[in-house]
């Protein structure tokens, strides 16, 4: 029980100091849909930061994209996602709720079963042990059936050339169809990863836990393209990168760990996959996915190539999806558009894609999860956020201890010339324990504080946020002082 309250405390910490709201929350809140607030923005943005920093800022091989949220439709039907992207649901024939297949529980224990559903195949699957989260009873559900989870939407005014398209439902394609246009326009050479971090939409069936599913997410995905034959050591190379990311970001290493995908788990298309989990306090303290990291052989690029040359079927079938077949090979496939000519080697291939696909939201909520701390101080509770410092949405705040003698002057002046190097924050208000505590809700690393020993020596108290130890530090070495501890 005691992990269930934590996240009600997260929830309620993220409204009470503007973390994370719900959605259209004067109307009645939009179930699944949340905004971001001025901590939470930042928060987030860091994360982003964070991943940016580590798969493209500091490697070689790593080049960035942004693409559209909309997109062609063959897009998703060459990616398979117009024909394949559902969920197997059941409706309970007691409450009407419907849920997802792979996410009934047998009896009353609550965990999630991890197996690839075969939509075809979905009369065979035995619910007459699962359990309705909606009213408890068991085995009273429809047969299976598939539920689309893509979003559509309608493009342009004119019936002509309206035409209805899809919410991406992850922006991997993006990079898949800008394969050709990145090898045009850059100097990379195979191995090279093309990143991006966007929204997706998935119109889940169930969503839950607070940020943990919603339909509409970022994800931070990196295509990492290889020679076939190399394809297995870059999976584990990335692997064990993207693992040590969360690590190296605070989270513990006892809350983290790497799952091999079975293999009736593994998605049509994937050679191997293994998600990176974390340990989260829903429910029984559920292992989760926070990023799967795929093995995605060469299936996107030459169904692209496939896709590609469908465009007048396309056209002749004013946009009908369904009559589009992309079954028929050629035989210079290998040669196709999407393929890449290895220069040294003078030979052709179409390259195989280890994709890192990671949730900008989700590992959010597993950085406040992790870093959510209580503790008792002098007989008060003490909630603090132990962020490390690269994702803290403030960095530092800077106090004067008194609303006079002209110390409110001074540690304004401090706190301006620190914005010009990171988020910093002045607050006058209240009495200077309250200040801090504020901070340390907020998970400010370092707070400082101007008082009249500033006038005489030019110190001020430096007060650490996990430790609550403080030193004075004279204001002309405090920027560097900080920016050390900081690593900015
Ligand atoms: P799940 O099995 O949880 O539905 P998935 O295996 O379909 O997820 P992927 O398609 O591998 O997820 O997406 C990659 C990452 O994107 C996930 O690890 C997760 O962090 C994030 N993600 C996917 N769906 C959602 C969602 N509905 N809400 C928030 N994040 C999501």
């Amino acid at each position: 029980m005691a992990k269930i309250t934590k996240l009600d405390d997260i929830v309620s910490l993220c409204k009470r100091r503007g973390f994370i709201f719900q959605s259209s929350e004067i109307y009645g809140g939009l179930a699944s849909c949340y905004d971001y607030g001025p901590l939470g923005v930042e928060l987030k943005s860091n994360v982003r930061k964070a991943w940016w920093k580590s798969v493209v800022q500091m490697r070689d091989d790593v080049v960035g994209v942004d693409c559209s949220i909309l997109m062609h439709p063959l897009v998703w039907k060459a990616s398979g996602h117009a024909d394949k992207f559902a969920d197997l649901i059941a409706e309970c024939k007691k409450c009407n709720v419907r849920t997802r297949v792979d996410h009934l529980a047998e009896n009353a224990e609550e965990h999630t079963e991890h197996i690839s559903l075969d939509i075809a195949e979905a009369a065979e699957y035995d619910l007459s042990n699962k359990v309705c989260p909606g009213c408890g009873k068991i085995g009273q559900f429809t047969e299976p059936m598939p539920f689309k989870l893509m979003f559509e939407t309608q493009m342009g005014a004119n019936v002509d050339d309206s035409m209805m398209l899809y919410l991406r439902p992850e922006t991997a394609q993006g990079i898949f169809v800008n394969f050709r246009n990145v090898l045009d326009s850059t100097r990379v050479k195979i191995p090279f990863g093309i990143a991006q971090i966007g929204k997706s939409f998935r119109n889940e069936v169930t969503t839950k836990a607070f940020i943990f599913r919603t339909r509409e997410f970022e994800q931070a995905e990196l295509e990492f393209f290889c020679q076939p034959g190399t394809d297995d050591d870059w999976w584990h190379t990335w692997k064990d990168l993207r693992f040590q990311w969360y690590i190296d970001l605070g989270i513990k290493k006892e809350n983290l760990r790497l799952r091999d995908h079975a293999g009736d788990e593994l998605a049509h298309y994937a050679k191997a996959c293994v998600d990176v989990e974390y340990k989260f306090p829903f429910g029984s303290g559920d292992w989760q996915e926070l990023e799967g990291i795929a093995n995605r052989t060469d299936y996107d690029l030459r169904q692209h190539q496939r896709g590609m040359r469908t465009l007048n079927k396309w056209y002749e079938t004013k946009g009908d999806l369904t009559k589009i077949d992309l079954s028929d090979e050629a035989e210079d496939y290998e040669k196709g558009p999407l393929s890449y000519f290895d220069e040294e080697q003078k030979k052709r291939f179409i390259p195989y894609v280890i994709e890192p696909s990671a949730g900008i939201d989700r590992s959010t909520l597993a950085f406040l999860v992790d870093a959510y701390d209580e503790e008792e101080v002098k007989g008060q509770k003490r909630n603090l956020l132990r962020f490390h410092p690269a994702l803290a949405p403030i960095k530092a705040a800077v106090f004067p201890l008194v609303k006079k003698d002209g110390l409110p002057e001074i540690a304004q002046n401090i706190c301006n010339d620190f914005k010009k190097y990171f988020n910093c924050f002045y607050d006058q208000k209240g009495a200077v324990g309250r200040r801090y505590r504020r901070q340390d809700e907020a998970g400010t690393p370092y707070c400082l504080t101007v008082d009249g020993q500033t006038k005489e020596d030019g110190t001020v108290t430096v007060r650490e946020r996990d430790s609550m130890e403080q030193e004075r530090i004279s204001t002309d070495k405090l920027l560097g002082y900080l920016r050390e501890k900081l690593d900015i």
